[in-house]
């Protein structure tokens, strides 16, 4: 089965409005006329509106970082999928372990925020990923099981669609240490057994499992070369236009 690659470039808390607009430009003109891979950025909140407006007409989609699962209400600070949907974005990142660290988001949290963006038409990539200590302790596939069936729940199986994983083990998050292509591959296997067992092989078979972990221009063609590896999350390599397009341009490397 042929999966899309898909490249997403997390820009975290980085960026003002101009530093946005610098960039996705530069992103148009290096990335034109790229196909045979997906691409989406994930600008801040401040900045999804002008990057959207700026993004018109280009094959770059736009995703956020984050939602809240009421469509609105007395919910200081938050932002709601209507809200996302309605400037245009097509994805949304929901449990990052960035997220899930600092901002005490709970498996049930992230399974209610996928829902609610499912319900809002946005398409999800749900990250999932062990902490240091837990690889060392040998709990690896138990929290990323965790993490997956929980964050599912109550998904229905032509939802799946709608959802793209990332494998992200948090050591390698920003550290520079990358998980190797065999040390992903080996999760990305057992990801999508789960996905078989929790809905069908069909569904195994289609859903794109990105990787996510200091990926660069100097890695992403091993990884990619894995299979089961349909894909990337970059953050750091992603704020600058010439990294992001060498790791979107992987296939001419
Ligand atoms: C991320 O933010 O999802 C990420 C993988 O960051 P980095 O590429 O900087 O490790």
């Amino acid at each position: 089965m042929e999966r899309l690659p898909f490249i997403a470039g997390n820009w975290k808390m980085n960026k003002t409005v101009g530093e946005a607009l610098e960039l996705v430009k530069a992103l148009k003109i290096s990335l034109m006329g790229i196909y045979g891979v997906e691409v989406a950025v994930a600008p801040p909140f401040t900045a999804l509106y002008p990057v959207a407006q700026e993004l018109k007409n280009s094959s770059i989609e736009l995703a956020a970082q984050n939602l809240f699962w009421e469509e609105k209400g007395a919910f200081t600070g938050e932002v709601s999928p209507l809200m996302l949907k309605e400037i245009g974005c097509q994805y949304v990142i929901i449990g990052h372990s960035e997220r899930r660290q600092y901002f005490g988001e709970t498996d049930e949290m992230v399974n209610r925020k996928i829902r609610s963006a499912i319900r809002s038409d946005l398409k999800v990539i749900f990250c999932i990923g062990e902490s240091l200590e837990e690889r060392e302790e040998g709990k690896t596939f138990s929290v990323v099981e965790r993490q997956l069936v929980e964050g599912l729940k109550g998904i229905d199986e032509e939802r799946m669609g709608q959802i793209v994983i990332a494998y992200e083990p948090v050591w390698a998050i920003g550290t520079g240490r990358t998980a190797s292509p065999e040390q992903a591959g080996e999760v990305h296997r057992f990801i999508r057994e789960k996905i078989e067992g929790l809905f069908s092989k069909r569904t195994s078979e289609r859903v794109r499992i990105q990787y996510g972990g200091s990926v660069t221009p100097e890695n992403i063609k091993a990884l990619m070369a894995e299979p089961g590896i349909d894909g990337a999350l970059v953050g750091g390599a992603s704020l600058q236009a010439e990294s992001f397009t060498r790791i979107v341009r992987f296939k001419e490397i």
